[in-house]
């Protein structure tokens, strides 16, 4: 089982290097070896796992010839990547099944509603007597600069208690974010910014933003507490892959 699991790893780590080779920073270009054993696997099945890996984050945009085919929410009307559908409806219908009431409040998001969500709140944070420079440096902090939300992968989601529907640390609280914590893995998604990972992931801790990793990754992150970054970073390194690096998160803005 554990060979199968690291075979598994080392799959879909090999996988993630052909398609992001432009999004995860790599100092060196991959090692031969490494070449020649991706040509010795299933490349469909890699690609096939490779989009559920995707990393956007503060040091990593989306990629410039990113598309995504979407499918419409008959609930909210909002979008996500077709592929992750399936899982979201499950985990939705259980979390109802547990007497609950989950509601989506962001999907997927264009660029230009980035855009715009991202300058508004720079000028709230003017208008409340912040510089030019700590604005810019505090929205960065609350709102994804436009080209780095995980909502512009169609893969991530704000999900709030129905009775609670305002982003503060009290929505991890309520009954609905208990139970999407403790079984959001069951289907593939993870709560993508924890309270203890913020250095990491670059964005604070948000008790309500769920991303889809599929099921495999989505379980050994539980198992491990380990978040995307470092859960990526450790299959880099089981690959044989060294020599990443990554911006200080003090110089997000
Ligand atoms: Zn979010």
């Amino acid at each position: 089982m554990k060979i199968a699991r690291s075979a598994a790893a080392l799959l879909l780590a090999l996988a993630m290097m052909v398609p992001m080779a432009g999004a995860i920073r790599l100092t060196e270009p991959a090692p031969a070896e490494t070449e020649t054993e991706a040509e010795e696997l299933p490349e469909s099945a890699a690609a096939d796992e490779a989009w559920k890996l995707l990393l956007v984050n503060p040091w990593n945009t989306l990629p410039e010839d990113f598309s995504v085919e979407l499918v419409t929410l008959a609930s909210c009307g909002l979008k996500v990547d077709k592929r992750i559908r399936t899982d979201l409806n499950e985990m939705f219908f259980a979390c109802q099944e547990a007497g609950l009431r989950p509601l989506i409040c962001s999907a997927y998001r264009t660029q230009a509603v980035q855009t715009r969500l991202y300058n508004n709140k720079i000028s709230r944070l003017r208008a409340a007597g912040y510089s030019r420079e700590s604005a810019v440096e505090e929205a960065g902090r609350w709102v994804a600069v436009p080209g780095t939300s995980e909502h512009q992968t169609g893969l991530a989601l704000d999900i709030v208690s129905t009775g609670y529907q305002v982003l503060n640390k009290k929505q991890a609280d309520t009954p609905e974010q208990k139970w999407l914590m403790e079984h959001c893995w069951e289907y593939g998604f993870i709560l993508r910014y924890p309270s203890d990972k913020s250095e990491i992931t670059g964005i604070s801790y948000e008790p309500w933003h769920y991303r889809y990793v599929g099921k495999e990754a989505a379980l050994a992150m539980r198992d491990s507490g380990q978040c995307l970054e470092e859960y990526l970073e450790a299959l880099e390194e089981d690959a044989g892959q060294t020599g990443t690096s990554r911006t200080s998160p003090a110089s997000i803005a």
